[in-house]
């Protein structure tokens, strides 16, 4: 089915019956982005934030990667900046959710916990979602001491004794965080060596707050009202320990949210939304861009670059139907 253009409308969000021209789901690097390149080409693209405003990179303290920022920026104030930025051209913000989406048809509909949205085109920057370790204790003590956020919970462990899980670059990025605060701070990886990159290496093993535990895993977070130890296993001799800590912080790596897409796009087996170099899915229309969509580079920069370049092909989507509605 194709769109009627004569029903487009721009105005507040709230309003019924309004066809967007562009709907964006994520606030994060790559949401924001694509709002900007849409935005500026007077799209009035509609962010839905989720629940987590400025996405991942606002649960980070300070981004020392990402260009522009010679002395490192803070993970929520260039979330803040990225929307600043995009609403002064044009964005519209919602703090709202998608539930579920319709993509069988144009416009394509999409669900939120407050309304109906049509849209005619979409782009998904959903992100992903910090993995569990599903062992005992885990939800029990989320909040209690178990947490993937140090930016958020570091602050509670001063002068306190915490564990980390991971050996990639969030690992040694947040446990050198943590260092601030806890006064100390033992990392736990399940081989014996990192996949951290090789500046962040060097500065856990300088760290004199730092140690490590190599080929372990944590099978057990154990505390009545907050985590009093963890049960550590030696993977390679199988030998379990109590290891007491007054926290517990997770980083071992992400799940795609694109649950609500599964049947409607194509995907990998791990979940990432298939889209080609132009940011295209399988459904014309509907674009992906960020980690929804990158099993690979996984940073501010590389999604806010996917997300700016998935904004182009919706514009260009949108004249090449213009010129032939
Ligand atoms: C602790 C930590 C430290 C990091 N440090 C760095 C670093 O130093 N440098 C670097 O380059 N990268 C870093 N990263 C990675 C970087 O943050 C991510 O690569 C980047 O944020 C991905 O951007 P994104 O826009 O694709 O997705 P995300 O940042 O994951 O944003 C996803 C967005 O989608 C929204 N959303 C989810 N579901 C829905 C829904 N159903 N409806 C509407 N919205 C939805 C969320 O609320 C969120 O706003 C770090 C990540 C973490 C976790």
């Amino acid at each position: 089915m194709d769109f009627n253009l004569t029903e487009i409308t721009s105005g507040e969000p709230g309003r019924e019956n309004e066809i967007l021209k562009v709907l964006i789901l994520g606030s994060g690097p790559a949401g924001l982005s694509a709002a900007l390149y849409a935005a500026r080409a007077e799209l009035s693209p509609l962010v839905l934030t989720g629940m987590e405003l400025g996405g991942q990179a606002a649960l980070t303290h300070t981004i020392e990667n990402y260009p522009g920022f010679p002395d490192g920026v803070g993970g929520s104030q260039l979330g803040e900046l990225f929307q600043k930025q995009a609403e002064r051209f044009g964005t519209r913000v919602e703090f709202d959710t998608a539930t579920a989406v319709e993509l069988s048809s144009r416009p394509f509909k999409v669900t939120t916990y407050n309304r109906e949205y049509l849209t005619e085109t979409l782009i998904i920057t959903t992100g992903a979602s910090p993995n569990h370790l599903k062992i005992p204790g885990e939800t029990q003590l989320t909040g209690k001491g178990v947490s993937w956020c140090a930016t958020c919970d570091g602050w509670f462990f001063r002068g306190k004794e915490v564990l980390v899980v991971g050996g990639g670059d969030s690992a040694l990025e947040e446990g050198l965080f943590l260092t601030r605060y806890a006064s100390k701070v033992t990392i736990v990886h399940r081989r014996d060596a990192l996949r951290a990159g090789a500046v962040l290496q060097s500065r856990a093993f300088d760290n004199p707050k730092i140690n490590f535990i190599w080929n372990t895993i944590v099978t057990e977070v154990k505390g009545k009202d907050a985590v009093e130890s963890v049960r550590l296993k030696n993977v390679l001799t199988n030998e379990e320990s109590d290891f007491a800590t007054n926290g517990l912080f997770i980083f071992i790596g992400h799940t795609p949210n694109t649950q609500m897409f599964r049947g409607q796009l194509d995907m990998d087996d791990g979940g990432y939304i298939k889209a080609n170099m132009l940011m295209e899915t399988s459904i014309p229309g509907v674009f992906a861009a960020g980690e929804a969509a990158d099993p690979h580079y996984r940073q501010v920069v590389t999604s806010a670059g996917m997300g700016a370049a998935a904004a182009m092909q919706a514009v260009r989507f949108l004249e090449k139907h213009e010129t032939t509605a």
